[in-house]
């Protein structure tokens, strides 16, 4: 992370942009840490009972705050528990937290809060020499348990979070559920926090409630002071501290332009994405989350074009019980509003962590033990999740997808078991749907090639450029340093994409993507002109891409690809298309170059 100071001295951090949008406002520092640890030596075994009486205390005060706060969050907002509520709560009764406080007191003579501290700093030593970076970041559910701790034993039991009247911008080191939960959501303009990638629970609440985010600003905390005026630039992950003049007026310009293109856009959004000449597109919405649906269709999603079930495994130890991936599907799939959902089973490895020590450290995990080759090695794992897709079927028009299949063997493998849980749910008398569509990503080179043959296996493909891109052209997709190379209309993709398609067409399948190349507006006319029948993109990317879809023509678009497909670089195609679509549709030209500008500037 960069801070730097523009020549007006406003400092700036930048951080993950994750949930999008700008706003203004009056910040308030949400700081656990401001509570005060007294530090005294005990003289005497009575002061040593005393002070365990009081962690003892403590502990149950802590109990009873978290499990309130689980009461409101199933009964008045009427949701279903949150697991890290859960995890708070085991680590409350955790015995070595509970033992070594104990002995702290009573062996190293010290009171409650420092007994408590020297502990949490033994995890912290223990969490920082975890390589795997997720599992690392764990350690701040074991200090918002500490804090909560300290808090009730010096006596600052009452949750500032739910004392907020005015309208703020909230700063933090993270949030958790317990403090989103408390939050009066009408008086947050935006989200600030030291720490978090697109998947931490901030972004995922943030996006939700359409407010804009930053993560992973290191130490927004350290710079922002209650009452500071701070700007969130969740478009392009900056943070302003205290901005000039001038500054608050570019932000206020770009904000009110930023605001009146998602009105517009979103007045639209619900339009069918049919072209010009009458070819309809179909789309739909990339989700991590259950919670996004409302928001996939806001921003006019026809459909769930790919729920990723791997983040179903965020923040747990153990495996979801089919009780739990059941209840999960259900929610996605009886969706009100949206026509279809495609469930993806697990892709779990590679650069998706998983907390179960199933997963072995591997030298070149992209190529490893992920997906699908992981479920056909854990098949009783494999069978859960597929028992409870079928039976989620049955609340609605389900299509199950199996990610990074590479040949034929592994979707027939696929497909007896798929068979057998079938059977074994239908001598249970269990219902499941009857038109479920079974498909598979097409994101392995050696998929490509053989098309035709998986086509008659399946129902339908799902293009996934993410890693199509990565194992075509060797770039590794998360690597900054060969991130260059990572080109979606480089002409062996293109080509691939349209042999895949070709393929499906002649199969008679419906072909549709889900990388994130199906989300770039930019590149919307190459993808019509190449006849991909559905698009699946983030939520927040269906409006423009839609635009672009209803302001074209097919013919117009295969005349576009017929053009690029010959040309030998991908640097040249994708100026070629950048410069049309910048001549064809200039409002969004125009907003690119805005971004640029403000990017270039600071
Ligand atoms: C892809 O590879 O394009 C894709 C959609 O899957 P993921 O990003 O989850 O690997
Ligand atoms: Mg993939």
């Amino acid at each position: 992370m960069a801070v730097f100071e523009t020549r007006q001295n406003n400092i700036v951090l930048k951080g993950i942009g994750v949930s999008p949008g700008i706003v203004t406002g009056r910040a308030y520092v949400l700081d656990y840490t401001d509570v005060q640890i007294p530090h005294y030596h005990l003289k005497t075994a009575s002061q040593a009972s005393e002070e365990a009486r009081r962690f003892r205390k403590a502990i149950r005060e802590s109990k009873n705050q978290l499990l309130s706060i689980r009461k409101a969050l199933t009964e008045e907002q009427g949701l279903d528990p949150l697991f890290i509520l859960d995890i708070h709560m085991m680590m409350l009764k955790d015995r070595s937290l509970i033992h070594n406080t104990l002995q702290n007191i009573r062996e190293k003579g010290v009171n409650a809060e420092w007994a408590l501290r020297m502990t949490v700093d033994r995890y912290r030593q223990a969490f920082n020499k975890i390589e795997d970076s997720y599992l690392k970041e764990r350690i701040s559910d074991v200090e918002y348990v500490e804090q909560r701790l300290l808090r009730n034993l010096v006596g600052k039991k009452k949750e500032t979070i739910s004392e907020i009247q005015d309208n703020v911008i909230i700063i933090s080191r993270d949030l958790s559920p317990a403090d989103t939960v408390q939050m009066k959501m009408e008086r947050i303009l935006g989200f600030a926090t030291d720490i978090g990638g697109k998947t931490s629970h901030t972004a995922i609440v943030a996006r939700s409630i359409g407010i804009p985010a930053v993560v992973g600003l290191e130490r927004i905390t350290h710079e922002v002071r209650n009452d500071d005026t701070v700007i969130v630039d969740g478009c392009d992950g900056f943070v302003i501290i205290n901005p000039d003049p001038e500054i608050l007026k570019r932000y206020e310009e770009k904000r009110r332009h930023f605001h009146q293109l998602e009105q517009s856009l979103l007045k639209e959004a619900k339009l069918p994405a049919i072209t010009l000449d009458g070819h309809r597109v179909e789309i739909g919405a990339n989700i991590e989350f259950v919670e996004e649906i409302p928001s996939a269709i806001e921003h006019g999603a026809d459909g769930v074009g790919l729920y990723r079930t791997e983040f179903i495994f965020i923040n747990r130890e153990k495996l979801p019980t089919e009780r739990e991936h059941f209840l999960n599907y259900v929610r996605v799939i009886e969706g009100k509003g949206m026509k279809w959902s495609t469930i993806r089973t697990f892709d779990l490895g590679g650069d998706k962590f998983v907390s179960d020590a199933k997963l072995a450290k591997e030298l070149n995990p992209v190529m490893g033990l992920r997906a699908i080759r992981f479920c056909l090695q854990e098949i009783e794992l494999f069978k859960v999740q597929l028992r409870a897709i079928l039976r989620a079927s049955a609340f609605g028009k389900t299509r199950v997808l199996f990610p990074m299949i590479s040949g034929v063997e592994e979707i027939r493998q696929v497909k007896k078991i798929l068979q057998e849980v079938k059977k074994e749910l239908e001598d249970e008398n269990v219902p499941i749907g009857s038109d479920i569509e079974i498909g598979i990503m097409i994101e392995v080179p050696s998929a490509v090639l053989v098309a035709g043959a998986l086509a008659r296996e399946v129902d339908f493909f799902s293009i996934g450029t993410n890693d199509l891109i990565q194992y075509t052209l060797a770039i590794d997709r998360i690597n900054e340093s060969v991130s260059y190379l990572y080109e979606p209309l480089h002409p062996a993709v293109l080509k691939m994409l349209r042999m895949i398609v070709e393929e499906g067409r002649q199969a008679g399948i419906r072909v549709a993507m889900c990388g994130e190349m199906a989300g770039e507006p930019a590149y919307a006319l190459i993808l019509l002109g190449l006849e991909i029948n559905e698009l699946s993109m983030h939520p927040m990317a269906i409006p423009r891409v839609k635009k672009v879809i209803r302001g074209a023509t097919c013919a117009e678009s295969k005349s576009l690809l017929e053009k690029v497909i010959k040309m030998s670089s991908a640097a040249e195609i994708e100026d070629y298309v950048r410069k049309y679509m910048a001549s064809r549709f200039p409002e969004n030209g125009a907003e690119e170059k805005e971004r640029e500008c403000i990017a270039e500037e600071k």
